[in-house]
């Protein structure tokens, strides 16, 4: 069976054109299904009137795209599980090519708007996203992780949960833990209705985010590797300074006043064994952990 979540707030014109669209996609597909429709706390009095095969889940307030992701998922019973935005950006007749590449044995297949409809606010920031950050911090092979509609396996995501703003690199994350990814480009449309909800800080937030899940993932178990080795970075910089000085005072009578390169050496000595000490911490938690469990 497929799940097809849909997360929605505000989109009391585009939600019910899609889901009569959906239908009668699904329908021409002949595949058991359901929709799992995820109302993030709308404040426009829309009550979507769902049909058979339809779940609607609602949350008392905003809680972002993330949470109702999540709350979908933990209501769906699908073997393949497909999130799809639901400003009709998206096209219902590209899910007949996800649930293809399913079944040539993908675990997740991601969308990429290779033709994308939207503002340039939004494309810039993606682009570096995607073909710097992403690339250098994960190697990551996707065009565009950020594209909301994408299918997976249902094993995916009961090893990876989805928590906080997870889902916004899903794929990469997919991918580093051994799965077998890939993508397919899917057609975009403008947002006909309604306002975007998200606005350009997402940018600056979203360099964080891959700054946090790339450390999460990478060092979680332990973070001496990461903590030791920028500390140590630091640390030797400093040291080398001060062995310089050390040397040009004993050995050349050179004296030290005058020198502000001293302080910058003893700063960075003392910030390096700073640094390295908290990853010694780091591990004391993770081990303090692991014995409780
Ligand atoms: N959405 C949501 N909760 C939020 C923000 C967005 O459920 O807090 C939904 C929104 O209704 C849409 C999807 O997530 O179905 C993608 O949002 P949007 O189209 O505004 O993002 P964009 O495509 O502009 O990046
Ligand atoms: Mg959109």
């Amino acid at each position: 069976m497929i799940s097809i979540i849909i997360p929605f707030y505000n989109e009391r014109e585009s939600l019910p054109k899609l889901y009569d669209r959906l239908i009668a996609e699904l329908t021409k597909l002949k595949e058991s299904y359901e929709i799992i429709l995820v109302d993030d706390g709308s404040t426009d009095n829309l009550k979507p009137v769902v049909k058979k095969n339809t779940i609607l889940v609602t949350h008392r307030k905003r809680l972002g795209k993330g949470k109702a992701l999540a709350s979908g998922f933990t209501e769906s019973k699908g073997n393949i599980i497909i999130f799809m935005d639901a400003d009709l950006q998206d096209d219902p007749s590209d899910l007949k090519k996800f649930i293809a590449k399913i079944n040539e044995g993908y675990d997740l297949v991601n969308g990429w708007r290779q033709d994308r409809k939207d503002s340039l606010t939004k494309t810039i920031p993606s682009n570096i996203l995607n073909n710097i950050l992403l690339k250098l911090f994960f190697g990551s092979k996707f065009h565009d992780i950020n594209c909301g509609f994408k299918a997976m396996r249902r094993e995916v995501l009961e090893e990876i949960s989805l928590y906080g703003d997870n889902f916004r690199f899903l794929p990469a994350i997919v991918e580093k833990e051994g799965f077998n990814t890939t993508e397919i480009v899917v057609n975009h449309h403008p947002r006909r209705f309604g306002v975007s909800k998200y606005g350009y800080t997402k940018g600056l937030l979203g360099f964080l985010d891959v700054l946090t899940t790339f450390f999460l993932l990478e060092y979680f178990d332990r973070p001496i590797h990461f903590f030791g080795i920028v500390g140590a970075f630091i640390f030797a910089i400093g040291f080398v300074i001060l062995l310089i000085l050390g040397i040009q005072r004993i050995f050349f009578g050179m004296l030290l006043y005058r020198r502000p390169i001293l302080f910058v050496g003893i700063v960075l000595v003392i910030i390096g064994v700073q640094i390295i000490m908290s990853g010694f911490i780091g591990e004391l938690l993770v081990y303090l952990h692991k014995k409780k469990k």
